[in-house]
């Protein structure tokens, strides 16, 4: 069975976990292909960090701190306290020690001209999460969010991460835009594991700013139309509120309600030729009615991978799918 799934970081890649436990993996045959958000993705200190694959490659290679949920276990901070000696470091954005290295060869290899699907797999060949972890494009493509300036009161457009990061997305945001993503192409790959899947996932990770970036890459939305597999989404919106994160913030400024139904209403049903779905899965005690999507009502919380898992074959079960 060939599965495709749609992430961001954190919840994208706890989901992963589910999807791979769900199937067997290791050991099964089958194949899971992740189209990863990389609009989060910024140069700092000369280094390029793309904090969703990261957060991916990690948490399904051993390697990811589980309480903070993004960088390395055992981390140490010598080089974030040595810049700021120097009055250079940035307050709003830790880079580990040993995250940095990581950064270090993704760098040197984008130098040397490789793409960045190319230096992801390279990256993965250490950590070996156990599913194709893709860019969902080589292109440069971030998102930037227009707010007021807090002491100046000018419109200004802010890399996301620092909205997220330094603002904790407090600052009302009047628009959201996935800068570069008009020109990107998808990376290789990632069209045929939307085409060739038996079924594709959109996992429980930010609409917005996660899977609505990947989907602002020209190509993918149609191939997510077009693709014979059906497709079913997750909601990361449980009791009109996201899990963790502050996706309500990114939701607001798109004019979509934090509610697990308007959610679905924004992805919409692949029937009328313009949404996205075949199925939606809300959270038990959440109505929705989504019309022309299948939605079902399941336990969304990720609080373990068994129960994660049990996600995942919910979703398998409202598209039709068995495994083997
Ligand atoms: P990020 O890139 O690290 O922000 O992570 P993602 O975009 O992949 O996922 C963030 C989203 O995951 C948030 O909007 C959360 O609401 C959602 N999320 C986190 N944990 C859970 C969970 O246990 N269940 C569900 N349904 N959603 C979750
Ligand atoms: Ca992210």
């Amino acid at each position: 069975m060939k599965v495709t799934v749609v992430v961001g970081g954190v919840g994208g890649a706890r989901f992963l976990q589910g999807v791979k436990r769900a199937l067997g993996l290791p050991g099964a045959e089958h194949r899971v292909t992740a189209v990863v958000n990389t609009g989060d993705d910024v140069w700092l200190h000369g280094l390029r960090i793309c904090p969703d694959l990261d957060t991916c490659m990690y948490t399904l290679g051993g390697g990811i701190d589980t309480e903070r949920g993004w960088g390395r276990t055992g981390e140490t901070w010598t080089v974030r306290e040595e810049l700021a000696a120097y009055g250079a470091g940035s307050e709003w954005f830790g880079l580990g020690d040993r995250d940095i290295a990581t950064h270090l060869v993704r760098t040197r290899m984008l130098r040397a001209g490789y793409p960045l699907s190319a230096v992801t797999e390279a990256l993965c060949a250490r950590w070996q999460p156990g599913v194709d972890l893709l860019p969902m494009s080589d292109d440069r493509v971030e998102t930037h969010v227009v707010v007021d300036d807090p002491d100046t009161g000018q419109r200004q457009a802010i890399h996301f991460q620092e909205w997220w990061i330094r603002h904790q997305a407090a600052l009302p945001a009047h628009s959201i835009v996935p800068v570069g993503a008009e020109e990107s192409t998808p990376a290789p790959g990632v069209l045929d594991a939307v085409a060739d899947a038996d079924i594709v996932l959109l996992a429980p990770s930010n609409p917005v700013v996660s899977v609505g970036t990947v989907l602002a890459v020209p190509g993918i939305r149609t191939a997510l139309a077009k693709t014979a597999a059906p497709v079913v989404g997750i909601s990361p919106i449980v009791a009109d509120r996201p899990v963790r994160g502050m996706a309500d913030a990114c939701l607001t400024a798109i004019g979509v309600a934090t509610t697990a139904e308007a959610v679905g209403r924004h992805y919409g049903s692949r029937r009328d030729g313009e949404g996205l779905l075949d199925g939606w899965l809300v959270h038990t005690g959440d109505g929705a009615e989504v019309p022309g999507v299948e939605v079902r009502a399941v336990p969304l919380l990720m609080s373990d991978v068994d129960a994660t898992a049990e996600m995942v074959r919910a979703a398998f079960s409202v598209a039709g799918v068995s495994v083997d």
